[in-house]
């Protein structure tokens, strides 16, 4: 899944006016309203881990948190259904939350070491 250029430029706006929100909500209903609250409550995280100095997206969901490989894969259970089995669509409203995050610069960062990587993949990569 990848957003057109153009929808990437409408996404880096200082402010997105009433237009560009319908704009979005057309083309993605649901999913983009559910992104953009994601990113608005600060639920899409990067942790930095050194010294490697590798990044991991996350997304916080209600009840745990999921992986984001941006633009590929996220771990819930709507991505595993609706794009890998029944192929419906290419994305769950993280991996768009990601992109809107990324390209506005509203995301959480916390810093994390690679001991504590290991750690926190054993829960990442669930996909029950
Ligand atoms: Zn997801």
């Amino acid at each position: 899944m990848s957003l057109p250029q153009s929808e990437v430029k409408r996404l880096s706006k200082e402010s997105l006016t009433q237009a560009d929100i319908e704009y979005f909500k057309d083309k993605y209903g649901k999913k983009f309203v559910k992104a953009l609250r994601a990113v608005e409550e600060g639920r899409i995280i990067r942790y930095d881990f050194s010294p490697s100095e590798s990044a991991t997206w996350i997304a916080k969901g209600r009840s745990r948190q999921y992986l984001i490989i941006p633009e590929i894969y996220c771990t819930c259970r709507s991505f595993y259904q609706e794009v890998v089995i029944s192929r419906e669509t290419n994305m769950c409203y993280h991996l768009l939350a990601q992109r809107i995050a990324k390209i506005r610069g509203e995301f959480k960062v916390q810093k994390s070491t690679d001991a504590e990587r290991r750690k926190l993949y054993v829960e990442w990569r669930r996909t029950d």
